[in-house]
């Protein structure tokens, strides 16, 4: 398959594959808009099966970077790059600084940072000896957790008074799947607020902490989808809304941070036609990216950063009282928001 019949291509600005022999380096940077500001999304590495199946993950996180920089209100642009290889035994500090050299070549068009397969500590110590254009430093932004859990908190809120029409979070039942760094600080701001907690995670040791500190309910892992609760957050992995999952659950929102939840967009249908409210991740996770375009945009403040988190709840009640409004999925609804405010700034340059 080629690059412009890939059905993820969406008239992408720029992919550029790069490589470097010595270093062993096969990569793809994908920059897929850049009318509100320069291409922003992390780096992953992943042993992908072939480069037609990295050329597809890359354009497919580029755009969903596109929409989160959109909904977030952020001067940045979508892109998203992929290492191709097994981060657990490929990865050294002379592949990633062949990498960062590429990112360094594209003048900042496109700035990179963490994902899948490459931590801040790689940023940090390796990316950065190579280009300028990183986000997400330890040691300038740092930990992003709190504030994509602010985010999160926020987007809960907006599903909660949309679909329950209850303004307080009180009593609420919330379900956690994963209390990690996210999922632990949104189980503190659940907890503050008065909600009961059910929780699963594989480490147990992060599920003791989180019983221990928020009274919060253990359960085994793979009993999660059928707590009985009024909220479902994924805070762990992707592609656990799926066919064996859907059934199983008792919560009538699924609110939660983990990347990509939806197995596949029929199942964004599943929910919507089973009554449940879903927030899309892409909009309720951005409270990382608020906080760590500091690094891109310059000037940064973190109590202005989680400010700026706290208005994801307002994006998400346009866009679940315009699904509900116009019946239409929360998700298509809000990547149409995310479209209207590109092309409204596409139109603004035109008349300038
Ligand atoms: P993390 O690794 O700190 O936490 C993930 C937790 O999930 C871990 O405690 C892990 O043990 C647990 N887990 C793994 N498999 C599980 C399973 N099958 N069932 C239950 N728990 C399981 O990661 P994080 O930074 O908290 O991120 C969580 C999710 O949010 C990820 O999907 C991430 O991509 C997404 N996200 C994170 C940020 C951020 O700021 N860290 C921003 C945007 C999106």
């Amino acid at each position: 398959m080629t690059l412009f019949d890939n059905p993820e291509y969406d008239s992408h600005e720029n992919v550029i594959f790069c490589g470097n022999a010595e270093a062993g380096l096969k990569a793809i940077i994908a920059i897929h808009d850049t009318t509100l500001g320069p291409a922003a999304g992390g780096c992953r590495m992943w042993r992908y099966g072939s480069e037609a199946e990295a050329l597809t993950d890359v354009l497919r996180l580029s755009r969903a970077m596109t929409y989160k920089n959109a909904l977030a209100g952020l001067p940045l642009g979508g892109g998203k790059s992929v290492i191709i290889g097994d981060a657990r035994t490929e990865k050294n500090p002379r592949l990633l600084l062949a990498f960062a050299r590429h990112v360094e070549m594209l003048g900042g068009r496109y700035w990179t940072a963490e994902d899948v397969g490459i931590g801040m500590r790689d940023v940090e110590d390796v990316f950065a000896h190579g280009t300028r254009y990183v986000f997400g430093l330890p040691s300038k932004t740092g930990n992003p957790a709190p504030f994509t859990a602010r985010g999160g908190f926020e987007g809960m809120r907006a599903a909660v008074e949309q679909r329950l029409g209850r303004k307080s979070m009180s009593r609420l039942r919330v379900a956690v799947q994963g209390v990690g760094s996210v999922g632990f600080e949104l189980c503190k701001l659940l907890h503050e607020a008065g909600a009961s907690l059910v929780v699963a995670d594989v480490n147990t040791e992060a599920v003791r902490r989180t019983v221990e500190a928020f009274g919060a309910k253990a359960v085994d892992v793979g009993a999660i989808y059928d707590a009985d609760v009024d909220v479902f957050a994924p805070c762990a992995l992707g592609g656990i809304l799926n066919d064996a999952t859907l059934p199983r659950l008792r919560a009538v929102i699924v609110a939660g941070v983990a990347n990509n939840q939806l197995a596949d967009p029929k199942h964004g249908r599943m929910l919507h036609d089973r009554g449940v409210l879903y927030a899309p991740d892409f909009l309720v996770n951005a409270g990382g990216m608020h906080n760590a375009s500091g690094d891109i945009l310059g000037a940064y403040d973190a109590k202005d950063a989680m400010i700026r988190v706290q208005r994801i709840y307002d994006v998400a009640r346009e866009t679940f009282v315009r699904s509900t409004e116009k019946n239409e999925l929360p998700e298509v609804i809000a990547e149409q928001i995310a479209r209207a405010r590109i092309v409204s700034a596409r139109e603004a340059r035109a008349a300038a």
